[in-house]
């Protein structure tokens, strides 16, 4: 199987996996990952998690025209904002995830560092998550938005909607990204409990032996 092909093939694989775990639902969700040649491949507008056809997602050739399958999601900016920015991205993965959302919603959210720090791993895969204001999906100001953090962070939790994180590859945007839902999910269920979270002192170190990229 091409590389090309097989990229097709996990796409789909990684999306039914999401969405088999009601991590996204109806038509919502969002993917990308870089092609071989440099372009991209993207799930389709209207199109649900379960049921993608590997033959029909929308390929990019490496000047972002077109070149074959169905209309791409109409969130492709904040997408392209992801890849303009943070060069190295493979993939981006977006979901319409409940408790990240409900999190994005609670009055006393830290903006620039949306999850409390209960466990390390989201920590060590998300780094800091930004919380970026609510938007109009497919609104080119959420590429806006995305652009302004100048590549600094690799997750971005859009408020009253859902989350977007960016992978060295498809495997590792999609951990992140359950990773992160995962963590708001702890989040939420400890809310007003007065949870012991980790110190100053265990971040601190996790970001240093870890080498996470803690975001300015
Ligand atoms: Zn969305």
């Amino acid at each position: 199987m091409s590389a090309l092909a097989d990229l097709r093939e996990q796409i789909c694989m990684f999306a039914r996996a999401l969405h088999g775990r009601g991590l996204t639902h109806g038509s919502t969700g969002n993917i990308s990952a870089r092609t071989p040649d440099g372009g991209l491949l993207v799930t389709p507008t209207g199109s649900s998690f379960l049921t993608l056809d590997p033959a029909r997602l929308s390929l990019f050739d490496a000047g972002m025209t077109l070149v074959d399958g169905d209309k791409p999601t109409k969130e492709m900016p904040l997408h392209r904002a992801f890849y303009d920015t943070r060069g190295a991205s493979g993939a981006i993965v977006h979901l319409h995830s409940a408790h990240s959302v409900a999190l994005s919603m609670m009055p006393d959210v830290d903006e620039d560092d949306f999850l409390p720090h209960l466990t390390p791993y989201p920590i060590m895969k998300l780094g800091r998550v930004k919380l970026l204001p609510y938007f109009m999906p497919g609104d080119a100001a959420i590429g806006d938005a995305i652009r302004g953090l100048a590549g600094k962070r690799s997750a971005v939790m859009l408020a009253n909607h859902g989350p977007v994180v960016a992978g060295k590859d498809l495997e590792a945007a999609v951990y992140a990204i359950e990773e992160l839902e995962a963590s708001a999910q702890l989040a939420m269920m400890t809310r007003g409990l007065n949870p012991r979270a980790l110190s100053e002192e265990n971040v601190a170190r996790l970001v240093e032996k870890f080498d996470v990229d803690w975001g300015a």
